[in-house]
Parts: C-alpha cells; structure tokens; sequence
C-alpha cells in the first residue's frame, strides 16, 4: 500500500430524508432496453444530490393512488438520479425484460402516472481531486458513471468501462475520454465485464491516486475487489458495488 497522501476522500453526508410524490412526464428510448424517464411535480422544489453514485428510492403503484400513505405502501427499487431541476427528475432505466415492478413500468406506465421518491438520505462526496479515473459498470451504472464522467477534469487520466449487449446498446456517454464498451452477446450479464477487469494487472493501473468506481451484478464485486489489490487502492478509495442480483428480486447492496 502507498503511503503518499490522496489527493481526495470520499466523504459521507447525510440529507434531510424527504417522500416526494410525482409523475411520470415523458420517456425517451435511449436504445431498445434503455429509457430515459422525467418526474415532474413541485414535490421536488429543493431536491438534492450530492453524490455522483447516490440513489433514491422510487415507489410503483400498480395503478392510480388516492393518498400519499398508498403511494408510501408502493413496492419500490434504487435508482440514481441522474439530473433534476426545480420541478423536474430524470432517471434512466435498464429495461431488463418483463420482470420486476420497476423497469416494467419504466417501459410501459402511462404519462401522468404517479411515483414516489424517497430520497437520497445521504451522498459519498468526493472531495479534492483524484489523481486518475476508473469507471467500469453494467447498464445499471450508467447514471452514475455519467456522473461521475462529467466531473473528470480534461487531460486526467481515465478509463471507462460499460458492458451492454451490443453497439445497438451503446448509448452517448459525454466525458473526456471515450468510453470502452465491453459486449457481452448472449453471454450472462456481467461476465464480460468481469473478464474485462480480471485482465488489468498491476501495470495497467489507470494512473496515480485513482478514484475506481465499479458496479454491475452482484458478481462483480470479487473481481473489482481483487483489482483494488492488484492496483493497492484502499477500499475506502473506492466505491464496489453489485446494484443487482441474478434470480433475486428487490435486492439491497450492503451501503
Ligand atoms: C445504488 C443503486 C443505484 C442504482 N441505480 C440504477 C439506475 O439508475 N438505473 C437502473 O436501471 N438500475 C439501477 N439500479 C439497479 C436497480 O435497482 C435494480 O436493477 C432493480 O432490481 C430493478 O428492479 P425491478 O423491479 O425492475 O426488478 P426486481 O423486481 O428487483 O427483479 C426481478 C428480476 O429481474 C432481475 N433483474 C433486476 N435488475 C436486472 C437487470 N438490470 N438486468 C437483468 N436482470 C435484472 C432480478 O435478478 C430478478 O430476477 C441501482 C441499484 C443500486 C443498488
């Protein structure tokens, strides 16, 4: 492990925790499993989010609501926000066929449709400024690999890595450096991108003081992990996650 000093931490803050009720406003198909959604209500007067990775809790009635208290009962899934303004939120979704209460109705609800946001009660801040960058994630990701992408400083050196299906898949990622997609075909979901990361060795590290953000299904959280050791980046420098589990609905990352 080095013993030079970051250049930066990641810094845990808390928000205040607010349930906001909202509607479904428009929808953009980005690539056929891949749509871009906006919430629109004054709810979201003073919304907030600090961190590029943060993530709120979105509630999907099956239907129309009479009360905030039934919207609160809603099942509901993580998702990152991924822009917003004074009365408007927008959250991309991986459509991941017809399971699961969320990206169904990412695909499917209709415009006016009601939805909960529950969140972001707290943010991981960068704060300072890492020496280099990796970013490697499945679609599930891509939010906040765009986040995180936009705050990248011109001529720093940087990788991203996005596994998806295949170039019809791909989407505009705008950042300083062009994004690396790793296709994986018909193969299961994340093992390109395992593959991927099982071939960086210790030389290949991205550059001085990296700031690594990896996420995607639950099994890429080994292989990231044995990345951070070949590359002797504390874990506490680094952000590993699994944002979904195969085979398993409604799954909770440790935070
Ligand atoms: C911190 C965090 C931030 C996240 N941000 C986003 C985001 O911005 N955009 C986004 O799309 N997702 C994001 N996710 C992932 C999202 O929460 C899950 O994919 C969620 O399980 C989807 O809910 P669902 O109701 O569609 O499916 P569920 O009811 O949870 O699952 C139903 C079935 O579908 C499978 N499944 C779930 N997700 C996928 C997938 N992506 N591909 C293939 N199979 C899947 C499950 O294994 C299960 O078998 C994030 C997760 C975390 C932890």
């Amino acid at each position: 492990m080095s013993d030079t000093k970051s250049g930066f931490t990641i810094e845990r803050r808390g928000l205040e925790l607010r349930f906001r009720s909202v509607a479904l406003a428009s929808r953009e198909w980005l690539t056929p499993d891949y749509v871009r959604v906006r919430l629109t209500g004054s709810d979201l007067a003073g919304f907030s989010s600090l961190g590029a990775d943060d993530h709120m809790r979105l509630f999907f009635p099956a239907g129309p609501v009479d009360s905030v208290e039934e919207l609160r009962m809603a099942p509901s899934r993580e998702y990152t926000p991924l822009a917003w303004g004074e009365d408007w939120l927008d959250v991309e979704f991986a459509v991941h066929g017809d399971s699961g209460v969320a990206a169904p109705w990412a695909a499917t609800a209709a415009i006016g449709s009601a939805i909960g946001v529950g969140g972001p009660r707290g943010s991981a801040v960068l704060t300072g400024t890492p020496g280099s960058w990796f970013l490697a994630g499945d679609e599930t990701a891509i939010p906040a690999i765009r986040r995180f992408a936009s705050v990248i400083p011109a001529g720093a050196p940087a990788r991203i890595l996005i596994e998806t299906v295949d170039t019809d898949h791909e989407v505009e990622i705008a950042a300083p450096v062009e994004v690396e997609w790793v296709l994986r075909g018909s193969a299961p979901a994340g093992s390109a991108l395992i593959a991927a990361l099982e071939q960086l060795g210790a030389a290949q590290v991205v550059g001085d003081d990296p700031f690594v953000f990896i996420a995607a299904e639950q099994s890429v959280v080994r292989a990231g992990r044995a990345l951070l050791e070949r590359w002797s980046v504390e874990p506490a420098q680094a952000v590993v996650k699994g944002y979904w589990k195969r085979g398993e609905a409604e799954y909770h990352a440790p935070h």
